[in-house]
């Protein structure tokens, strides 16, 4: 494990490489997770716990950046939050000031340059950089820096930003920072440090959650509450979609509002799928969400069964509230494996299941002889339900009826989920009677789309675009043919 250090003149990131071997999963990958940490002593403590709680939202690396009197100090490491820091690394990480960030690479591949927080130094001050989503302006933006005669040190979208506050020609740093994100265009969660201070932002739509709590005297903004939870720090509230907040040594000061879009459109994906049953996130609880998707789901497509089962974790809730409205028993049926981040795969043991018997393994005891409903929270490839409804038969299913809590998703999205690009995507290409079929399922029901937004009818409106191909903020990287409209290439 390196030791994070002083930076030095010219600064140099300290990298840890102890997981660089091969991912089995050959799913579609998480985003990225943010945290801020302002007024704390050992504020990177705080901002590690907070990153251990997001770790869903990115396994592939970890950063954090902290301030004080002596100046910046990073770690930032390819692997699992406990892999790159540790208690003697964290110490070393001095200030009341911490930013934090987990990631896989949705925008700008996955070398470790592109690791966040982004670091900088410029005329004013130290930046370290944590963006969570996606811009859509990003090549174009990046295109006019460059024949401008920026140089960048990253792929990464995010840079651009550190770019735009450092070019800005307002002369108070607040007034930079708000200059610099009026630029932006599309999804953007920012947690940003100039030295000792802490700017929060959200786009105007909303598209990734960002919470606001407080321990003590200290303030933290982050993704989602289970950030919070860890800490022991009240949730204040959600960072309202267009707002810029400041927070220097624990005090917030709220900056403004950016101009604001049609209406607010956070991303419907998030209470599908990404983040943590037990956060509570754009007003919303998760899992209240995921069991209103679930009971909608059964009283669209009922079924008669014996038991019903979620394909864990992701869609525990939506099975609870399916077998609530149908009377159907909730078993646990099939258990998930948690240890699987990376692992030596031996090619030889490559059949087409095995990646998903890695991971699940459904109890026979449960499914034997049954015929089972298996909810799931989305089908995207299709190839892991596929292996799982394999499984079940071998373990000895008398029916399987697959049930998905959401709409096909059909469309790529632009907004920073990590999805394949559009031709992937089984519901785009296929039928749902073809997916049924595919999959080898006795039936096979999707909620629809009006079900799924009545169902959180109360904070909407969403973004829906993977479900509906409603893009609600520009696509200007693939209006001007910068970005492919099948979708980013490089998640
Ligand atoms: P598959 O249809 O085999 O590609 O896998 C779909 C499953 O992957 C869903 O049930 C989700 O639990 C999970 N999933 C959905 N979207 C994503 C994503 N963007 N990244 C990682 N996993 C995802």
């Amino acid at each position: 494990m390196e030791q994070p250090s002083k930076l030095p003149e010219p600064f140099t990131p300290t990298f840890s490489m102890k997981h660089a071997s091969l991912h089995i999963d050959d799913r579609p990958r998480e985003e990225c997770g943010v945290v801020g940490v302002s007024g704390l002593d050992s504020a990177s403590e705080s901002a590690f716990l907070s990153l251990y709680a997001l770790q869903h939202r990115g396994q592939e690396a970890a950063g954090i950046f902290t301030f004080d009197e002596d100046g910046p100090h990073i770690l930032k490491g390819a692997g699992l939050v406990g892999d790159v820091f540790d208690k003697w690394s964290l110490r070393k990480l001095l200030g009341r000031t911490a930013v934090g960030h987990v990631r896989y690479s949705t925008s700008g591949g996955n070398d470790l340059d592109n690791i966040q927080p982004i670091i900088a130094r410029y005329s004013r001050g130290n930046i370290a950089l944590a963006h969570n989503g996606n811009l859509t302006n990003h090549f174009d933006l990046r295109k006019r820096l460059v024949d401008e005669g920026a140089i960048f040190r990253t792929t990464s979208d995010s840079e651009t930003l550190i770019h735009l506050i450092a070019k800005s020609r307002h002369d108070s740093i607040d007034a930079q920072v708000d200059d610099a994100l009026t630029h932006l265009e599309g999804a953007y969660s920012i947690v940003l440090a100039i030295d000792n201070v802490i700017y929060a932002a959200r786009d105007p739509r909303g598209f990734r959650p960002l919470v606001l709590g407080q321990k003590g005297e200290g303030h933290i903004v982050a993704s989602e509450t289970c950030a919070l939870d860890i800490l022991g720090a009240d949730f204040v509230r959600d960072v309202e979609p267009g707002e810029v907040i400041k927070i220097i040594d624990g005090t917030v000061e709220k900056l403004r509002s950016l101009p604001s879009a049609d209406q607010p459109a956070p991303c419907v994906f998030e209470l599908v799928y990404f983040a943590r049953p037990d956060s509570r996130i754009s007003g919303i609880s998760v899992d209240r969400a995921r069991r209103a998707f679930g009971r909608r789901l059964a009283s669209e497509h009922p079924v008669e069964a014996d038991a019903v089962i979620a394909v864990p974790d992701s869609a525990n809730s939506a099975a609870l509230g399916f077998a609530e409205c149908s009377g159907i028993p909730f078993e646990l049926g099939m258990l998930r494996n948690h240890y699987i981040g990376r692992t030596f795969i031996n090619p030889s043991q490559k059949d087409r299941d095995f990646g998903a018997r890695m991971k699940y393994n459904p109890v026979r005891e449960v499914v034997e002889g049954k015929r089972v409903v298996v909810v799931d929270d989305s089908l995207v490839r299709g190839t892991t339900s596929r292996s799982l409804v394999r499984m079940l038969r071998k373990s000895g299913a008398a029916k399987v009826h697959f049930r998905i809590g959401s709409p096909p998703v059909r469309w790529p999205c632009f907004y920073g989920i990590d999805m394949p690009t559009k031709g992937e995507l089984i519901g785009s290409a296929l039928s749902v009677k073809e997916i049924e079929e595919g999959l080898g399922v006795d039936s096979l029901g999707y909620l629809s789309l009006d079900g799924m937004l009545e169902a959180v009818a109360e904070t909407g409106p969403y973004c829906t675009a993977c479900f509906s191909g409603d893009y609600p903020a520009p696509l200007v990287d693939v209006d001007k043919g910068f970005v492919s409209e099948q979708g980013p290439t490089n998640c």
